[in-house]
């Protein structure tokens, strides 16, 4: 059966072709997070897939603070942000990564969590999957251990899951 969640993703989601650079398929789930009942019905996917196993729910900049918030918020839970290099003071972890388009790097804040609290790590799209591959580096390196990683949307062609070793990935949608 096809979940709600990805009913509404069906009915929204809008693909750029290329941008940021020609030859990506840009997802767009900008049109998916301004619905409400889509909105709902994604956040209501990914908490209840991950229910009762994390303390803290770790969002990757930007979409991902979206995801990621809410989702905290439903399960009383908290909230890390993975940043984009240059956006925190003092001192941090940071982690170098191949994208699907480019390279980047991701910083964390250390000591925000006891040591062994249970993070889920939420984006919106797992294309290669080096950007959730670092961000749950920086979270290991912190102390915490990843407990699922979960996205709206999968490309299931670049098979990012494969760089995420056996560690729960749960999409809403592969295509
Ligand atoms: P990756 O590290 O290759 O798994 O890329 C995932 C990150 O890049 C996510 O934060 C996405 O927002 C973004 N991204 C990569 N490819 C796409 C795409 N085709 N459409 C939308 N966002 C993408």
């Amino acid at each position: 059966m096809v979940s709600h969640a990805r009913e509404q993703l069906d009915r929204l989601l809008v693909s750029v072709p290329d941008f940021p650079e020609p030859g990506i398929l840009f997802r767009d789930l900008a049109p998916v997070f301004a619905d409400g009942d889509a909105f709902h019905a994604i956040v209501d996917d990914l908490a209840s897939r991950f229910a009762g196993q994390f303390d803290a729910v770790a969002g990757v900049e930007a979409r991902g603070f979206v995801l990621a918030a809410a989702v905290a918020y439903a399960a009383s839970a908290g909230v890390l942000v993975v940043r984009k290099a240059g956006k925190l003071p003092g001192e941090v972890l940071r982690e170098t990564y191949d994208l699907e388009y480019g390279s980047a790097s991701l910083e964390l804040e250390p000591d925000r969590l006891p040591v062994g609290s249970r993070v889920l790590v939420l984006d919106d799209v797992l294309a290669t999957g080096g950007t959730l591959a670092a961000s749950s580096r920086l979270i290991q390196r912190a102390g915490y251990s990843v407990v699922g990683f979960g996205v709206v949307l999968e490309l299931g062609e670049l098979d990012g899951r494969a760089r995420l070793g056996d560690v729960p990935t749960y999409s809403i949608a592969s295509l």
